[in-house]
Order: structure tokens, then C-alpha cells, then sequence
């Protein structure tokens, strides 16, 4: 069992986990008793304190969610549990597609029973001290079970012609895959919003007045063919804010949550909006989809190479050679690429941040009413005002509010 493979994986597996343990130890010693001048105008002290509690029982629950994930891999994997599984499946005697189809079903159904107190503590808990809990519990048992039925009409037939492709196509497998992915991308991003999204939330289009007048004359004065216009109803879920944007080609629809156009001002929603189809303008969502074509590639060849190595099925305590057990065992393998990658894209994405920002200001004229809708969105999410740099380089999307509505007032002047 302990090999080349083994220690490479156990190594690359304990030494990022404490990359992230030290980047939330730093991230908690940040926290801040001073608010910071440029947020006086929203937060009383009492916000503040509040926002700080929030982070640190939200650090709290994820550090316990992540070593228990950790301990029950470590233990599966110590105790031979892969190989017991791979024994059970191939034990019926059908053919590798079906055996890998149960032996991944298996895994994933294992992991979403183990991680369900943790997404309950969280909504009903956590969630629901902090007063953001909107979520039912019929609600939440009838989003597991969309989301299952969603995994299986989705995932299964994916599975079965992943696994088909390298069972029998024959090199370069990981070509014809890769090709696979990025059109299933595509048409994610087409059906997601059309499909899948409207089976969680209702879209209503946004009502005739003022708010969507400004949007529209807004959008007209950038030259962005707006089609679809939708207020979502997050409210159902959470109280937390947010807006996006999604669609390539012709096909754009911008959707905002309900929550916040109940709680910003038409010029700061014209401000987020603004933001969002900088965005488009700038081609991020086109990066974004290249960035993560070309990391699905890179997967894809490294799994070629890697997924026949017996020396790897041993370190997992595995006899046999199979591809749905490499999916699983060359992941944990790549765990510091994939790491890596992560911290890339997210750097990626900061900047992407950084350039709407600075269109929605520059294009709108007013930086002031996206920096106070910041200011708005970050308070009522009760946001970290003061991440540590070190956490916010592996972690965030996005700059920290803060550096923000810096960069925001610095362009006013
Ligand atoms: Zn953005």
C-alpha cells in the first residue's frame, strides 16, 4: 500500500488541508474591533459585532465540516474501504460501466448522507440565529430531492459515456472527453438559467416603473441588447442579496434577487447592474469559460496518464485497475494542482471584479452608488469586513468590500 502514489497523495492531501487550517487561524486573528471609517455610514457598532460573530461561527462549523471530511476519507482509504467497495461491485459480474455507475453511486450517496447535519446545522442554525433562514423544511427536503433527481437525469448519463469513452474508444479517450465537456458546458450555461434554475426559484420579469425604466435606459446608453429582465425569489431561501447575469450571444438575461430590490435604491440597483454587464462587456464570462476548459483538459490528460497505473490502485488499497475508481483516486492525486488551479482562477476572478467595478463607475458616472450598494449588500450578509490578505489570495472571488469602496471613492476623485 505505501508506495510513490501513497505518500504523494496522503502528503499532498495533509499539507494543503493545513495551508487552509493557517490561512483561518490568520483569517480569525484579522478580525478587527475598529470598524473602518469608510463603513460609518451603514454599521452601528452593534451590526459590527454581529458581523464578526458570524464570521467566526461560520469558521467554526466549516473547519468541523472539513476535518470530519477529511477523517472519513483517511479512515475509508487506511481501511481498505475502496477496495472492499470495488469487491462488492465487481462481485455482481455485469460489465465496468455498471460496476463503476454503483461504485460511484455508492461514494456519492455515502457523502451526501454524512454531509446532511452539517447543511442542516447550517440552515436551521447557524443560518437561522442570524436571522438570514427563510428556508422551510419542506422547502430544503424538496431542494435535496430536485437536487438528487437533478444529479441522476443529468449525471448518470454523463457518467456512463465518460466511462464509456475510455473504456472503449481507445486513446486519445481524454480528447474526445475533453471535447464532451466543453460543449456540456455550453449547454449548461444555456439550460441552467431556462432549466434547472427555474425548477429552485420563481422568475417573475421585473414590473413596469421606475426601477426597470433606469435599468433599460441604463442598458440603451451602453449599447447592451437587454432581453430578459427577472426579479428571482431568494426571499423564499435566505434574506441574503445578491444580482447576476448570465447567457452568451444573444441570449442575455440579468436576474436580481428580491431581496435586494427591496432594500437599495433604484440608482444603486442601476449601479450592480452596471457592474454585471461590465462584466459582459469585458468578455469575462468568455475567460471564465476558457480558464476552466482548458483546467478540465489538463484534468482530463493527467487522468489518461495516471488512471491504469496499478502502482496507484495499490496506494488506495485497490487490486484492479478501473476508470470509475481513477476518477476518485487521481482527484486526491491532483488535490495541490487542483489547489493551485484554484487560487489561479480565483486571482483570475478578483480581477474581473476589479475591471466591472471600474466600468460601472466609469459608465454610470457615479462610483458613489455601487460603493454604497457594496456598503448595503456587505452589511445585510453580515460579510467579513477585514479577511486576512493571506485568506482572501486562496479564497475569495472577489476584493474584499473594503478594497472595493476604496478603489471605488479613489476613482471619484
Ligand atoms: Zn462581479
Amino acid at each position: 500500500m505505501v508506495n510513490g502514489y501513497f505518500i504523494s497523495a496522503l502528503v499532498g492531501v495533509l499539507v494543503f488541508e493545513a495551508i487552509d487550517f493557517v490561512a483561518i487561524l490568520l483569517n480569525l486573528r484579522a478580525l478587527d474591533p475598529d470598524l473602518p471609517s469608510e463603513f460609518a455610514d451603514v454599521y452601528d457598532a452593534e451590526t459590527y459585532r454581529r458581523t464578526q460573530d458570524y464570521t467566526r461561527a461560520s469558521t467554526r462549523l466549516g473547519i468541523i465540516s472539513s476535518v470530519f471530511d477529511l477523517a472519513v476519507l483517511l479512515a475509508f482509504w487506511l481501511a481498505g474501504g475502496f477496495g472492499w467497495l470495488d469487491g462488492v461491485v465487481r462481485s455482481l459480474n455485469t460489465n465496468p460501466i455498471w460496476e463503476g455507475l454503483l461504485f460511484l453511486a455508492i461514494l456519492a450517496v455515502a457523502r451526501g448522507i454524512l454531509d446532511l447535519p452539517f447543511g442542516i446545522y447550517d440552515t436551521f442554525v447557524l443560518e437561522q440565529r442570524f436571522g438570514f433562514n427563510r428556508t422551510t423544511p419542506a422547502t430544503f427536503v424538496l431542494d435535496l430531492l430536485k437536487g438528487a433527481l437533478i444529479g441522476a437525469v443529468i449525471g448518470v448519463p454523463l457518467l456512463i459515456a465518460f466511462l464509456a469513452l475510455f473504456q472503449y474508444a481507445g486513446w486519445p479517450a481524454w480528447i474526445y472527453a475533453w471535447i464532451a465537456a466543453v460543449a456540456f458546458s455550453f449547454l449548461m450555461q444555456f439550460l441552467a438559467p431556462r432549466v434547472i434554475m427555474p425548477l429552485f426559484n420563481k422568475f417573475t420579469p421585473l414590473e413596469e416603473g421606475e426601477l426597470k425604466e433606469a435599468i433599460l435606459a441604463y442598458a440603451r446608453s451602453v449599447d447592451f441588447p437587454v432581453k430578459q429582465l427577472y426579479s428571482i425569489d431568494a426571499s423564499r431561501r435566505s434574506s441574503k442579496g445578491n444580482a447576476f447575469f448570465t447567457g452568451f450571444g444573444r441570449n442575455k438575461r440579468i436576474a436580481l434577487f428580491d431581496t435586494i430590490i427591496k432594500q437599495q435604491t433604484v440608482p444603486e440597483l442601476v449601479a450592480v447592474l452596471a457592474h454585471e454587464i461590465g462584466h459582459y462587456k469585458k468578455r469575462h464570462v468568455l475567460t471564465g469559460t476558457i480558464f476552466s476548459a482548458l483546467e478540465t483538459g489538463l484534468f482530463l490528460g493527467l487522468f489518461e496518464l495516471f488512471t491504469q497505473q496499478q502502482g496507484l490502485f495499490t496506494a488506495f488499497r485497490v487490486d484492479k485497475t478501473s476508470y470509475y475508481a481513477g476518477i476518485i483516486f487521481v482527484s486526491v492525486l491532483m488535490r495541490p494542482l487542483q489547489y493551485v488551479l484554484s487560487i489561479a482562477g480565483a486571482a483570475l476572478s478578483r480581477r474581473h471584479e476589479r475591471q466591472s467595478d471600474r466600468f460601472a463607475a466609469t459608465t454610470t458616472g457615479r462610483g458613489e452608488d455601487l460603493a454604497a450598494a457594496l456598503k448595503r449588500l456587505s452589511k445585510d450578509n453580515l460579510g467579513n469586513l477585514t479577511p486576512h490578505p493571506f485568506y482572501v489570495f486562496l479564497n475569495y472571488s472577489h476584493p474584499p468590500t473594503l478594497e472595493r469602496v476604496r478603489a471605488l471613492s479613489a476613482a471619484e476623485e
